[in-house]
């Protein structure tokens, strides 16, 4: 709805009958505009003969009907009839009023006309046709213009008329009651109300500048009709305005009204100042806070957030750091504190700070003048045998007790996995009584993991060493680089330009780690390396250490290792002792024997843990039922009554109740002793793994020879296989082989073809060993890669031994590289590999002249138990194929 300003008419003249739209529970008030459109007969008949056929413009009645759902049916009032509350009620026609069948609802149902109505007069009209019906329908552009009266109420046709008077007052009458001084100061009063309603709306929309023409340019009653028409009030409210005939009620009634809409407004606008006010307090409230700490910060203060900071900054001064570094520190704090907890960058700033106060910078073990005797003493008892190394240690050790800040070489511990290397690094920090750390560096090809990352990477983090310092504590730990030779250089970086730093002396003092950027004091750590072999360490390393090797253990080594070390410490690890458990001698020989092939005694121990677990098992079982069956029952049985007695759950309560330290070890003694015997050996470990037929049975055919080799493990027994097919003399090979070994498998293939008549290798006349075959040699174990020129002899005697199908030897095992020309070369490892013979129960080996002087190192007990042939410089290869003995053939 909405009103016009220009063109009101005054006072209109009235018919006395007018065609009547019902207004279904609306108003039309005078001055109000509306848009209707007309689709029933009933309307549309009206629109038409009381408008758009007229030539004057005609005049409709605009009368409101109000909804009954109540009212029953029947009781209706015939039209003309009317009533004090101003109400008619008529059963109509069945199509009087649009809405009603629009509405679907029951035509029978009544329908309360209000009996007074406004004139209205069309200030547009256009009539359209429905398509598929060819109904004829209207739009009507209504203008209110003023009350009737509804005298009688009649239907013409289908729609109906009203005979009406006039309510308004004419224009003489309006004149005269405008002078009425109560009226002058209602309408004052509504005036005022308006102008305030309009300048708050002002406010708000800026839109409303037409209705201030208004209230200067319209009489004041009708006025009082447009402002009410424009705000949305109830049915009600716009049907007692309707009647509102007299202008000092409607003047006041408007007052009112406007009055009210004016104050849903003001209050709909506190609300959302409040809504606006809280957020701003918010923000508000952020901003003093901001100040607050500002100004904290300039009084040095402290809040709670600062306790932290300040617990930070007591630990970083008790750090001891030198000057320079606190001062940095210093720098970086004062950082921390002006950022936000939620900024970028907070958390790895505080992290750093929590890793500089947390190194030790002055802070080392106390370090006890340095008894030799004991140290030798904790050696030995921690390791047995390896008296060259216990030693070298021991003199380390008393170089360092006399020249404390001596810069000797560091030590590394060569040898195969579980010879002890670790255990004697611990060992010598003990001795000194300082802690121990282990840098693991196997695998390590980024240099960052020695130095560190930047700090500016996203995740950046200290290097290993400085990572091991802050574990430790202490600034002067016996550092373990473990399994140096397992470091790798590649794009980025190589590691072993950082260790070099690390193990220099000079450099070392201001260590300089990429993620600290502070130089830190490395040289009163103690380094100790280790490594599986000595080749792939870097010589630039290798150079500023003292390798000390450790070769694997001799059989008879390792038992007693077993006993005396192994089995009390396994037994302790599993809560157990000797009296629980006993591992005779001939078991750890079977399990050194059988399940275990290796150099150092780490499978060896596991096997023993593995019995122990199994043992342990059964104490426990057997602990239970002693338990149960004696002790618990009697200590529990009267609480446990009264318990039942209650009715309470009483299972969980036994144990706790009766079990307690003296009763499990009582328990423990009652037990009988477990002896291990083979059957739960082989119970728990399985059946044997290695037997010394091995040998024997893969050697079966020709064309197969036993090498010894030298690997990260130790020395190993290496199989070397080769048969012959028919093809176009090529040499295929497998077994994961290096570049080292394909060529001497060449060599060899070259030197027997070349010496087949002297080996009579070749039948008269025949002149190629190749002709129309291929020859295939293949290293098994193909998954593990194989290099290195060791292998020389074996590959010889093996293509000889195809050629001639001859079987060779199975209880020899030989190694040697060889030339072309046919001499024998000394190769490494001689001790590891006669050690892998034996524990292959290999009893012949055959060796380079050169390497006899390494037969030194070899424990006697072993070489008294094998026969050691020697190919002589000079000699050629048919020496060692004459040693092989093929077709020689063994019990
Ligand atoms: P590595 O570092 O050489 O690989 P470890 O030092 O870890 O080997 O040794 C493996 C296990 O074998 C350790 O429990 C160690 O105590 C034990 N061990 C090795 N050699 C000896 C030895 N000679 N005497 C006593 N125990 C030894």
């Amino acid at each position: 709805m909405s009103f016009r300003v220009e063109g009101m008419a005054e006072p209109v003249d009235l018919p006395s009958r007018l065609g009547i739209l019902p207004f279904r529970n609306k108003v039309l008030l005078p001055g109000a505009i509306i848009r209707i459109r007309c689709t029933s007969p009933s309307s549309v008949m009206l629109v038409e003969q009381e408008l758009w056929q007229k030539e004057e413009k005609g005049l409709i009645g605009v009368l409101p009907v109000r909804d009954t759902e109540t009212a029953a049916v029947g009781s209706m009032l015939s039209p003309g009839v009317g009533n004090d509350s101003g109400e008619r009620r008529l059963k109509g026609p069945a199509d009087v009023l649009d809405s009603q069948k629009q509405d679907g609802k029951n035509p029978q149902e009544l329908i309360h006309w209000h009996n007074r109505g406004v004139a209205a007069r069309a200030l547009h009209l256009s009539r359209g046709v429905e398509k598929p019906s060819g109904r004829v329908t209207y739009i009507v552009v209504l203008e209110g213009l003023c009350r009737f009266n509804v005298q009688e109420l009649s239907a013409r046709g289908t729609y109906y008329t009203a005979r009406v008077s006039r309510l308004d007052m004419t224009k003489a009458e309006l004149e005269q009651a405008e002078r009425d001084p109560d009226l002058i100061l209602l309408s004052r009063q509504f005036k005022a109300t308006a102008m305030e309603l309009i300048s708050v709306l002002e406010q708000k929309q800026k839109t409303v500048g037409r209705t201030k023409v208004l209230l200067e340019t319209v009489p004041v009653h009708r006025l009082a009709d447009i402002f009410v028409a424009s705000f949305e009030i109830s049915f009600e409210e716009q049907l007692s305005m309707l009647d509102s005939v007299d202008l000092k009620v409607r003047l006041s009634k408007a007052t009112e009204l406007v009055d009210r809409h004016l104050q849903s407004i003001r209050v709909a606008e506190k609300i959302t100042q409040k809504v606006e006010g809280q957020l701003s307090k918010s923000q508000k409230e952020f901003l003093l806070r901001q100040q607050m700490r500002a100004i904290k910060e300039e009084l040095g203060d402290n809040d709670d957030d600062d306790d932290d900071m300040a617990a930070l900054e007591r630990k970083m001064q008790s750090a001891g750091m030198p000057p320079n570094i606190w001062k940095h520190a210093q720098r970086e704090l004062r950082r921390l504190r002006k950022m936000q907890p939620q900024q970028p960058g907070y958390s790895s700033s505080r992290v750093y700070l929590e890793l500089l106060a947390n190194l030790p910078w002055q802070k080392g073990s106390e370090e006890h003048e340095l008894d030799l005797r004991t140290a030798k003493e904790r050696l030995d008892c921690d390791h047995y045998g390896l008296v060259k190394v216990k030693q070298r240690i021991i003199e380390y050790l008393a170089v360092r007790k006399l020249k404390p800040d001596a810069r000797g070489p560091v030590l590394c511990f060569v040898g195969p996995p579980g010879v002890g290397k670790t255990s004697l690094a611990s060992s010598i920090a003990t001795a000194l009584n300082r802690k121990f750390v282990r840098i693991s560096l196997g695998g390590v090809k980024d240099e960052a993991d020695i130095r560190g990352h930047r700090r500016t990477y996203v995740g950046s983090m200290p290097g290993r060493l400085i990572d091991g310092l802050k574990r430790v504590a202490v600034n002067n730990p016996v550092m373990l680089l473990d399994e140096i030779d397992k470091t790798g250089s590649d794009v980025r970086g190589d590691p072993a330009s950082a260790l070099l730093e690390v193990l220099d002396p000079e450099q070392n003092k201001t260590f300089n780690d990429h993620y600290l950027n502070v130089p830190f004091d490395l040289s009163k750590v103690i380094f100790v390396a280790t490594a599986n072999r000595v080749q792939p360490i870097p010589p630039a390393l290798l150079d500023r250490m003292e390798v000390i090797e450790l070769p694997g253990y001799t059989p008879e080594e390792k038992l007693k290792i077993a006993i005396k070390h192994l089995i009390p410490r396994v037994l302790d690890q599993h809560g157990l002792s000797s009296e629980f458990l006993q591992i005779p001698e001939a078991i750890v020989k079977i399990i050194i024997q059988r399940y275990t092939r290796e150099a150092g005694v780490r499978n060896l121990e596991r096997k023993l843990a593995a019995l122990a677990r199994a043992a342990a098992v059964k104490v426990a079982e057997q602990d239970c039922t002693v338990q149960l069956s004696k002790d618990v029952h009697q200590v529990t049985s009267s609480l446990l009554d009264a318990r039942l007695a209650g009715g309470a759950e009483v299972e969980m309560e036994v144990i706790p109740m009766a079990v307690n330290g003296q009763e499990i070890s009582d328990a423990f003694s009652s037990a009988s002793v477990l002896v291990v015997d083979e059957a739960m050996l082989e119970k728990v470990l399985g059946p044997p793994r290695f037997d010394d037929r091995e040998a024997a049975e893969r050697v079966a055919t020709p064309g197969i020879s036993v090498g010894l080799v030298w690997t990260s493990f130790g020395g190993e027994v290496q199989f070397v296989e080769a048969t012959a097919m028919v093809g176009k003399g090529d040499l295929h090979l497998t077994g994961q082989l290096g570049d080292v070994i394909k060529e001497s498998a060449q060599i060899a293939l070259t030197w027997v073809r070349a010496r087949a008549a002297d080996l009579k290798l070749s039948a008269a006349g025949e002149i190629s060993l190749l002709e129309n075959r291929d020859i295939h040699i293949h290293f098994p174990a193909g998954a593990v890669p194989k290099d290195g020129p060791s292998a020389g002899v074996t590959l010889v005697t093996s293509l000889v031994s195809l050629f001639s199908q001859r079987k060779v030897r199975a209880d020899t095992a030989m190694t040697g590289e060889m030339t072309l020309r046919g001499l024998v070369l000394p190769v490494g490892g001689i001790k590891d590999k006669v050690l892998a013979a034996h524990r292959y129960g290999i009893k012949r080996v055959i060796l380079p002249e050169r390497n006899l002087k390494d037969l030194a190192e070899v424990p006697s007990a072993i070489l008294a138990g094998m026969e050691v042939h020697v190919a002589h410089i000079g000699s050629d290869l048919e020496m060692v194929i004459a040693l092989s003995n093929l077709d020689h053939h063994i019990a």
